[in-house]
């Protein structure tokens, strides 16, 4: 069972990435290291819930 989420940046809050993922073998919400466009660099961003 995989679901949809979305990654947002933790800088300025934008919505950049679609992705999805396994809640059984990734419970926790997970940060990823993305380029945000708005912010114009390498940010973190982290699952949306
Ligand atoms: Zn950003």
């Amino acid at each position: 069972m995989r679901d949809n989420i979305i990654f947002k940046c933790t800088e300025c809050g934008e919505e950049n990435y679609l992705g999805t993922k396994n809640k059984r073998k990734h419970p926790e919400r997970m940060d990823v290291k993305k380029y945000c466009p708005r912010c114009n660099k390498m940010t973190t961003h982290r699952e949306k819930k």
